[in-house]
């Protein structure tokens, strides 16, 4: 793909990037540029460019503010210690774009030009890579945010005819300032994310909106996230509005959720191989909430946690629902404790990457 670029003429300054950068925290600060790509049936993917970051101008009647069909990633830039940057398995992200773009009615990026339009708006922010070797510096980042819109002004519903791909970049702090602390869930009986056939499985803004009431209810209810439950039998558990779970065994066996319905993680799918080769089974099936329930009141389940980009693993603490709860891990276990670093250590590369997960831009 042809990316063509125009320089901003008024990059951030030094002192105000380092401002920016001693304390982003998550998603308030974006770089000096923007990538877009244009789509039509007629021209396909095309005028490819890294512009000036600026707001865009957007018809009233463009197709996504009223259908939604949009789908988009979150992915992450590392500076590693001798000032290299590097992305962790774009490739996945690009692939799983794809099959989401594929469930929205979207055309397909080729995850190729998707890694190459990723790769090319970091290059030219790269001053923006936080540097995580200062001292105190701890897990910073570059989050990056690929995303895909029905962009054609009709207010008919149908696929949209003109599509537009863009990534922009925003500098993240460490996820946890204080050291790892567990979240406590909120197990909602009301509301559910996905249902059979529908949207689950896509990374697309509805199931973001869709959670929004049902994380409102957790922070009511002096929680940090919302546990959702598979909507046919209300039994199965299916994850967080952000993250995958995991439950650790007395005898070392590892469970994930799996239902066919959960957004597959590319941190979950890396803890999956990673843990093997720690030496630990892992099963990925249908896990019940009695079983969540029984085996952390019988000691059966040792630690639980969640994963994701955004924190990578965290620890799960209290699981709370009407009328009831689970008590609450006060510190993040050992295997928790163990894949956390063990894939941290991968990102930033302070260990070897023997799966061959960092991809250098
Ligand atoms: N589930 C949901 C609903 C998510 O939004 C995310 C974050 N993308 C995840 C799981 C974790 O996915 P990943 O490890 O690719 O960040």
């Amino acid at each position: 793909m042809q990316i063509s670029t125009t320089l901003t003429s008024t990059p951030v300054d030094d002192a105000r990037l380092a401002g920016i950068l001693g304390d982003p925290g998550f998603g308030n600060f974006f770089t000096d540029h923007m990538l877009t790509v244009e789509w039509t049936p007629e021209a396909g993917w095309h005028d490819a460019r890294i512009e000036p970051y600026a707001p865009l101008s957007i018809d009233p009647a463009s197709a996504v503010l009223h259908y939604a069909q949009e789908t988009f990633e979150g992915m992450k830039a590392y500076r590693h210690a001798d000032g290299s940057v590097w992305s962790f398995r774009p490739e996945e992200n690009a692939k799983r774009m794809a099959r989401s773009s594929h469930r929205l009615a979207l055309p397909v990026l080729d995850p190729a030009d998707f890694v190459q339009a990723v790769d090319a708006l970091v290059e030219v922010d790269q001053r923006w890579v936080p540097d995580t070797t200062a001292p105190g510096a701890g897990e910073k980042s570059l989050y990056l945010r690929p995303f895909m819109f029905a962009s054609e002004v009709f207010l008919g519903v149908r696929p949209a005819q003109h599509v537009t791909f863009m990534v922009i970049a925003s500098p993240a702090g460490a996820y946890f300032k204080g050291g790892v602390k567990p979240v406590s869930l909120w197990l909602t009986e009301e509301y559910t994310r996905a249902g059979r056939g529908g949207m689950g499985a896509a990374k697309t803004g509805g199931n973001y909106a869709s959670s929004l009431v049902a994380q409102q209810e957790a922070i009511a209810q002096g929680c940090d996230q919302v546990v959702f439950l598979d909507a046919q039998e209300g039994r199965y558990v299916e994850e967080l509005g952000g993250m995958n779970l995991y439950f650790v065994h007395r005898d070392g066996r590892i469970v994930t959720p799996a239902t066919g319905t959960i957004l597959e993680g590319i941190t979950r799918a890396s803890i999956i191989e990673l843990a093997r080769e720690m030496g630990h089974v892992v099963e990925e099936r249908r896990f019940s909430i009695d079983e969540w329930r029984e085996g952390v009141a019988s000691g059966e389940i040792t630690e639980i946690f969640a994963c994701g980009t955004a924190a990578v693993v965290t620890p799960v603490g209290a699981l709370k629902w009407d009328g009831g709860e689970v008590p609450c891990a006060a510190e993040a276990g050992e295997v928790t404790t163990a894949v956390r670093q063990a894939l941290v250590d991968v990102q930033f590369g302070r260990a070897e990457d023997t799966f061959g997960w960092m991809h250098r831009i």
